[in-house]
């Protein structure tokens, strides 16, 4: 057992397997050095003797309990859904009210209880929004405000009220200033948020402009041919057969003429999402420019390839705009096999002029190289149905 598996199978336990529970059971566990060193205070003062044992046993329970109540709904994942699935806001919240008794009982020994408040608060500041955090704050210096009065009304010796009047003034001060430093700190932290989430979308956007066609959202002439490269080499490596495919509309310059550009571009968008409806999802569709597309079909023999070009072609023939029923489209396609020793340069020369020889023989067809027999050739179609 290598040292990652012993140290995982200590830790799955305590944060479970799946990696987003994992980490919002991590972020919960943020709280436990500050419930740690509550009660390592609290015991100790049972040692001095400056605190009753029965006063320390309910803090450490209220605390124990405080603490399961809110990491356990997070370690058994219950909380996914939530908003804050680590809960930060009401756990602070509760973590507080625990300072607060804490500072209710601890005569001699209550500033203390101030440093873990503001330790409460620095621990939720990294998770909360910033309203949140100025809201903590407030609460907190209330809080303690309250608990002030509390202990002023049981004691009302002056040089009690001195010293609790220090611990209010200093305390709620710090905790106030403390909540303004964490809104500053929560600002900064949605701000780079919000810039990390835009940076990621451009990021996403240069890598599809740099990778896709933008009319049809293809794969772009310099990706196509980076794609095939690699395919032509694997092939070349593992021996295995693979075939592509040059298509072409027919009679497009038609379409631009009777019915304008934007109609035409709304043809090569509708033969794109055929083509990604039709074709399986392994074979790679490029435009190689106007309205010529590649096909690669990876590991795939001459036949089958010729059958997903049909399946595409009669799709194309039954496909139409809904603005214009009838006009019909139809594509030539000229079908190779890669031979081992073709360059690329080679292999897209043969595609293209075995896509003359299927636009020659009349249009509408998918021709394989070298063989034309007539079984493959389609009924020869006139130009697309124009209206007068
Ligand atoms: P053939 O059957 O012989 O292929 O005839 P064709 O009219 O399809 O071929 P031709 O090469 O004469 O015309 C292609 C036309 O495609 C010319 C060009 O204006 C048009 N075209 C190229 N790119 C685009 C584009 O992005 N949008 C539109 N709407 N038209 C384009
Ligand atoms: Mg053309
Ligand atoms: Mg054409």
């Amino acid at each position: 057992m290598n040292a990652l598996t012993c140290l995982r199978s200590f830790s799955d336990p305590l944060l479970g397997q799946e990696a987003r529970v994992r980490h919002h059971t991590l972020l919960a566990l943020a709280s436990l050095p500050t419930y740690l060193a509550s009660l390592g205070m609290i015991w100790h003062l049972v040692h001095l003797d400056e605190l009753a044992a029965p006063s320390a046993w309910g803090i450490t329970l209220a605390s124990i309990v405080t603490f399961l109540a809110f990491w356990l709904p997070v370690r058994t994942g219950l909380t996914q859904r939530m908003k804050d699935p680590v809960l930060t806001f009401p756990h602070a919240l509760a973590s507080l009210g625990l300072c607060i008794v804490a500072y209710m009982l601890l005569d001699e020994h209550r500033v203390n209880v101030l440093v873990l408040m503001a330790q409460v608060i620095v621990v939720a500041m990294l998770r909360l929004r910033p309203k949140q955090v100025l809201g903590l704050g407030m609460l907190a210096t209330l809080m303690l405000c309250g608990a002030f009065a509390w202990v002023d009304w049981r004691d009302t010796s002056v040089g009690m009220l001195n010293k609790g009047a220090t611990h209010l003034m200093v305390g709620g001060a710090s905790l106030l200033l403390l909540s303004l430093v964490g809104k500053w700190v929560s600002d900064i932290r949605t701000e780079i948020s919000e810039q990390a989430k835009e940076l990621r979308k451009t990021v996403l956007t240069v890598r599809q402009m740099a990778t896709m066609d933008q009319l049809t959202g293809l794969l772009n002439r310099r990706v196509m041919l980076e794609t095939l490269e690699a395919e032509r080499q694997l092939s070349e490596r593992h021996g295995t057969q693979w075939c592509l495919a040059l298509i072409d509309l027919d009679h497009f310059k038609q379409v631009n003429d009777r019915y304008g550009h934007p109609t035409g571009d709304a043809v090569l968008r509708g033969f794109a999402d055929l083509a990604r409806k039709h074709l399986r999802s392994v074979d790679q569709v490029g435009r190689w420019g106007g309205e010529e597309f590649l096909v690669m079909f990876p590991q795939t023999r001459l036949n089958e390839a010729h059958a997903s070009l049909e399946r595409l072609r009669k799709a194309l023939n039954a496909w139409r705009l809904p603005d214009h029923p009838t006009l019909q489209m139809s594509f030539s396609a000229g079908l190779v096999q890669a031979a081992p020793e073709d360059s690329l340069d080679q292999l897209v020369e043969r595609a293209d002029k075995t896509m003359y020889q299927a636009k020659a023989s009349g249009r509408n067809r998918s021709v394989w190289a070298p063989l034309l027999t007539p079984d493959l050739l389609g009924s020869p179609v006139p130009p697309p149905a124009l209206p007068t």
